[in-house]
C-alpha cells in the first residue's frame, strides 16, 4: 500500500459548508427545537490541518458529523470536492465514504472488542467491497508501521492494548481506505497526558509524510496550537473567528477568542493546560439567537450586539471575525 504524497494547497476546497444548520428537538414544548449548528460556512483545502476549537457543547462534533453525513443537516449544504453530498444517491454515497473517514474520541468504544487488530484493519476494505490485496501481510505491515505499532500486536484484541495503542489502531483504521479527508474528534481527550503527546507527534509525522486533509476537533488550545495550520473558533453553534494558526495565537481578534487565550497562557506546557469548560464562560445564556450569541459575556458588548447578528467579516489574509468591533 502506498499513500499519495503531500500536495500544495489547491484553490478548490476539498470540503465546504454553506449556511449549514442542524437542529435537535429540545423536548418539553411540542415541535420546539434547539439549534446546535447555526449557519456555518467553512472551507477546508487539500493538505491543510484545520482545527475547530470550542468548549464542550459548542456544536463541534455535530458539525463534523454533518460534514460526513453521519447526521443530516436541517438546512444548508456540504460540498465535498465540489459535489453536494445531499444530492448523492445512497449507493454512490457509500462509495464516496471511502474518501472521508473519522477518528473517534474514545478509541476503546470505537473498536469492536471481539475483533483482532488484523480484523479491524481489514474490515474497512471488506465493508467497501474493495479487493483484498494480493499481499495482505505487506498491507497490514505498512499500515501498522505508519502508526508506529508493532506487528506482533496483530492478533491482539482492543482489550489487550493500552489506550495509546488502541488510538493508533483507530488512526490506522482511519487511514486504511486512503481517505482524502480525516476528521479527528478529540483524538487525545481520553488519553493520559504522556500518551497524548505521542499521538500528537504521530499525527504531526503523518502530516509531514502523507497527503491527507485533517479536521481536528478539540477543546484544547494546546492540541490546536501543536498541529493546525488554521483555526476556527466555535461558540454556541456559530463560527465566530477563523484565522491562520500563527495569526490566531499571536493576536486573536474575537473577544471570546481572547478570553480563551488569556485563560490558557501555557501553550508550551501541555500538562498545565486546562480544557475549555464552562468555568471559563458561564453556560447560563438565553436562547435568543437574533444577536451576537456571546453578548451576555462579552466585556466589550454594546447595544447593537443584543439586536443584530454580526456578519462574518474578513479582517485580514485568511482571517474572518463575527463581531461588531470589526465593521
Ligand atoms: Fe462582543 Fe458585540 Fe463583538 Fe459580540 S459583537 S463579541 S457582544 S463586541
Amino acid at each position: 500500500m502506498s499513500f499519495p504524497r503531500k500536495n500544495t494547497l489547491n484553490s478548490v476546497p476539498l470540503l465546504r459548508t454553506q449556511d449549514l444548520c442542524r437542529d435537535f428537538p429540545s423536548g418539553g414544548f411540542r415541535g420546539k427545537s434547539t439549534r446546535i449548528v447555526d449557519n456555518v460556512n467553512i472551507e477546508v483545502h487539500s493538505g491543510e490541518i484545520v482545527g475547530i476549537v470550542g468548549e464542550s457543547g459548542s456544536g463541534k462534533t455535530t458539525l463534523a458529523r454533518c460534514c460526513l453525513r453521519l447526521l443530516e443537516p436541517t438546512s444548508g449544504y456540504v460540498y465535498f470536492d465540489g459535489q453536494d453530498l445531499a444530492s448523492i444517491r445512497p449507493a454512490s454515497l457509500r462509495i464516496k465514504r471511502r474518501e472521508f473517514q473519522m477518528i473517534f474520541q474514545d478509541p476503546y468504544a470505537s473498536l469492536n472488542p471481539a475483533m483482532t487488530v488484523e480484523e479491524i484493519l481489514l474490515e474497512p476494505l471488506q465493508v467497501h467491497k474493495m479487493n483484498l490485496l494480493e499481499n495482505t501481510d505487506a498491507y497490514l505491515h505498512e499500515l501498522l508501521s505508519a502508526v508506529s505499532l508493532d506487528t506482533t500486536l496483530i492478533k491482539r484484541r482492543p482489550g489487550e492494548l493500552s489506550g495509546g495503542q488502541q488510538q493508533r489502531v483507530g488512526i490506522a483504521r482511519g487511514l486504511a481506505l486512503k481517505p482524502r479527508l480525516l476528521i479527528a474528534d478529540e483524538p487525545v481527550a481520553a488519553l493520559d497526558v504522556s500518551v497524548q503527546a505521542q499521538i500528537l507527534n504521530l499525527l504531526a509525522d503523518l502530516k509531514k509524510q502523507y497527503t491527507f486533509t485533517l479536521i481536528l476537533i478539540s477543546h484544547s488550545l494546546y492540541v490546536i496550537h501543536y498541529l493546525c495550520d488554521r483555526v476556527s473558533v466555535m461558540y454556541r453553534g456559530r463560527i465566530v473567528e477563523e484565522a491562520p494558526a500563527t495569526a490566531f495565537f499571536n493576536e486573536p481578534k474575537h473577544p471570546y477568542s481572547r478570553i480563551l487565550l488569556d485563560s490558557m497562557p501555557m501553550l508550551d506546557a501541555p500538562e498545565q493546560m486546562q480544557p475549555i469548560t464552562h468555568r471559563h464562560i458561564n453556560a447560563l445564556v438565553s436562547n435568543n439567537r437574533s444577536c451576537c450569541v456571546f453578548h451576555e459575556h462579552c466585556p466589550q458588548a454594546f447595544s447593537i450586539c443584543k439586536e443584530q447578528i454580526p456578519s462574518f467579516k474578513e479582517t485580514g489574509p485568511g482571517e474572518k471575525v463575527a463581531c461588531f468591533l470589526y465593521l
